[in-house]
């Protein structure tokens, strides 16, 4: 099947910068979330990004306007059965991906590739709520998704050789690079650096240090461009608890418990970036 209509389930910080990636490759978008309001918010990211990428003369207007133009927005998830293949972004909570995925099963064609951009929920449960699990992957994009080259790509046990070569195929039509990684809880990206940012975060809870001086010496001493814990706060807190407690539950090891203060932001609302307060203020 040619892919010409790319779907896109969630429209906050991932779900815009993958529908933003997706027009400007060429494809038609449809862009969906909960409601207009959602949505909207979503589109005018895109449209400062754009803007902004027009300003500094790295894109034309016509380029700006043509990419516009290709994104449909969607309040009501039947709209995907006018796409080719499907990428689900929205809040990292498996029972709501479990839910999205039955409804995606049943609004798409049933040749059609039904993806995920989870951070860490294993594909093989979420392919087992279908009737298509061959038909299911991932495609984790990184953050933010215009800028970042990584796209990890996670093959369930029932994922087919098809479906996986299409999704390396509009990976590169995206201008990203593929990494495989096997089917397990955070699969290779957070099972590696989401324990370093919940130490991070155990390191400022037990006040080894404050916030800044945690992120100078990653920064500094270790040449990581963002510290952890202002990396977290770009993640989002809320999406950082929901991986620690994936590896958490999926391992049963306690290396991988959230940290307490973590817990503690996310239940005041203090989400990062997102909601203007995290480890530091916006
Ligand atoms: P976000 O909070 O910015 O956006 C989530 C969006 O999903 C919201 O707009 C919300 O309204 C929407 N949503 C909730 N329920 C929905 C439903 N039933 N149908 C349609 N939309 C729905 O979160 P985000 O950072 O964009 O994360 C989205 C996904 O991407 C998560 O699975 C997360 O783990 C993953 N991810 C996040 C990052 C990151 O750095 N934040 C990086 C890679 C992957």
């Amino acid at each position: 099947m040619e892919i010409k209509t790319f779907g896109v389930v969630g429209s906050g910080q991932m779900g815009n910068g993958i529908a933003q990636v997706a027009a400007m490759s060429g494809l038609n978008v449809i862009m969906n979330d909960i409601s207009d309001e959602f949505v909207n918010k979503g589109l005018a990211t895109i449209t400062n990004n754009l803007d902004r990428s027009v300003e500094k003369g790295r894109i034309s207007k016509e380029v700006r306007d043509a990419t516009l133009s290709r994104i449909k927005k969607s309040a009501d998830i039947k709209d995907m059965a006018n796409a080719d293949y499907v990428v689900e972004a929205a809040t990292e909570k498996e029972e709501l991906k479990f839910g999205i995925f039955k409804n995606l099963d049943s609004a798409c064609r049933p040749g059609v590739i039904l993806a995920t951009n989870t951070s860490s929920i294993p594909i093989g449960r979420i392919a087992a709520k279908t009737s298509r699990p061959d038909k299911v992957i991932g495609m984790h994009f990184m953050n933010p998704v215009p800028v970042m080259k990584l796209v990890e790509v996670i093959r369930g046990l029932a994922t087919s050789d098809e479906t996986y070569q299409i999704t390396l195929e509009l990976t590169k039509k995206f201008d990203k690079t593929p990494a495989l990684s096997n089917d397990f809880p955070g699969f290779i990206a957070n099972r590696v650096a989401m324990p370093m940012i919940n130490e991070a975060i155990f390191a400022l809870y037990h006040s080894v240090g404050t916030a800044e001086d945690i992120d100078t010496v990653l920064k500094l001493g270790f040449n990581h461009p963002m510290g952890p814990l202002a990396l977290a706060d770009l993640i989002g807190l809320d999406t950082c608890l929901a991986i620690m407690e994936t590896l958490y539950e999926g391992f049963k090891d306690s290396k991988y418990r959230p940290c307490p203060l973590l817990r503690k932001y996310v239940e005041a609302g203090w989400l990062g970036r997102k909601t203007g307060r995290g480890f530091y203020k916006y």
